[in-house]
């Protein structure tokens, strides 16, 4: 019976799977982005079938799940019914308890207010909105099809029609972006009152057509000492607002009955923190990855690669691969710093059977001493300024298991 099938436990964190969706299609790229997704949209149907096969084919009887969560791409150019589609088949799939999560991304410029309406009513209960910023020239540089008024209306939209867990992404350290600029962003975010905000970095991935342009000087990257001064200027503010930041990026806003006294977590992203306290996930769609503890696979990139193999009648994963002790160490350590909650040791130490102290000592007094990090007995966080390390901070503390 379904609803006496135990809580697959794995470790202390809450041992609820997530269900990533990946929705693989875009109006067209933005130069820095180097998520998977296509601008032919002709195969859409195509593919939400063969998203639907893929969860038929998925057979995880042992797993209770308290999100979905449909990234990409573009989620927002699915059809509703599409969205729906894949919802129901979730359901029937899976055992998805009541009240559970379930996000959607959506790009302003590809939304209505009806279609908002039409969200509520299969059941999304959390809307997060790309907006990146309220400035026309900035959303030019990003590449992005939206205009910040197309944002504004996205967002009061999201409202009219009754969403009441409603995210704000924004970008800072765009090139050209002052404080004043920045902080005219944050502003208007916060003028909204979404109870979620994610400030993201801008960063140069690889491989994309905004990085080139860098590195062949098209335009100049923002210093590093600007950029961090833009992330102080977002922590300063925010909680000046009522906001408190969770994650590196991430923010939410705080009751203001309970601010202060108790940690607020009702508008954390339940979904995102399942990566970051290594719960399993499981994600559906071409690139789409999937954790459960010590296993990690992810499915094929190319979406016509994807169906192929699902009409074939064949699992997508692309890869799979068994963490080590060690490698799972270090998953833990580097999303435990993302969190302002830290590394809980007592757990680390359980699930490790070891000694985080004795493991780390020396890397934890060095960085101890620069002031990006602190550790006591129970509990290892980064620090403001380490915030701004964590890789360089990670890996300092990886290089103690070798
Ligand atoms: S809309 Fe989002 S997923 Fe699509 S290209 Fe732009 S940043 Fe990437």
């Amino acid at each position: 019976m379904k609803d006496k099938m135990p809580v697959h436990r794995h470790h202390e964190a809450t041992g609820v799977a997530g269900i990533y969706v990946h929705v693989p299609f875009c109006i067209r790229k933005c130069p820095y982005c180097d998520f998977y997704s296509i601008t032919d949209r002709a195969i859409t149907p195509v593919y939400v079938e063969a998203v639907r096969h893929e969860m038929t084919m998925t057979a995880l009887p042992a797993f209770l799940f308290d999100t979905i969560y449909f990234g990409g791409g573009t989620p927002s150019l699915l059809n509703v019914s599409s969205i729906e589609a894949i919802i129901g088949t979730a359901h029937q799939q899976f055992h998805i308890i009541p009240q559970s999560e379930i996000t959607l991304e959506v790009n302003p410029g590809t939304v209505s207010k009806r279609q908002f309406e039409a969200y509520q009513s299969i059941g999304i209960n959390r809307i997060s909105i790309g907006v990146q910023s309220f400035i026309d020239n900035h959303l030019k540089f990003l590449g992005r099809v939206h205009s910040s008024s197309d944002a504004r209306l996205a967002v009061a939209q999201a409202r009219e029609a009754g969403f009441d867990n409603m995210g704000i992404d924004l970008i800072y350290g765009i090139p050209g972006q002052t404080q004043s600029s920045w902080l005219s962003d944050l502003k208007q975010a916060v003028v909204f009152e979404p109870e979620h905000l994610s400030c993201y970095m801008l960063t140069y991935e690889s491989g994309t057509p905004m990085n080139a342009d860098r590195q062949s000087g098209v335009f100049k990257p923002l210093s590093d000492e600007k950029v961090k001064d833009l992330f102080e200027t977002t922590l300063e503010f925010l909680n000046g607002k009522g906001y408190v930041q969770y994650e590196v990026s991430n923010f939410e806003k705080v009751n203001p009955d309970t601010q202060g006294s108790a940690p607020n977590e009702r508008y954390r992203s339940k979904h995102n923190q399942k990566y970051w306290f290594c719960d399993p996930y499981f994600g559906f769609g071409p690139s789409a990855h999937s954790y459960m503890e010590p296993v990690r696979y992810w499915n094929v990139g190319n979406v016509y690669e994807y169906i192929d193999l699902i009409k074939a009648g064949k699992r997508p994963v692309r890869e799979k691969e068994n963490l080590t002790t060690e490698q799972l160490m270090i998953e833990a350590v580097y999303l435990g710093l993302r969190t302002t909650d830290g590394i809980n040791i007592k757990r680390f130490d359980r699930k490790f059977h070891a000694c985080f102290h004795h493991l780390f000592g020396k890397a934890l007094s060095d960085l101890h001493d620069k002031g990006l990090l602190t550790a006591s007995q129970d509990r290892c966080g980064l620090t403001q300024k380490g915030m701004l390390f964590l890789d360089a901070v990670t890996n300092m503390l990886v290089d103690c298991l070798n």
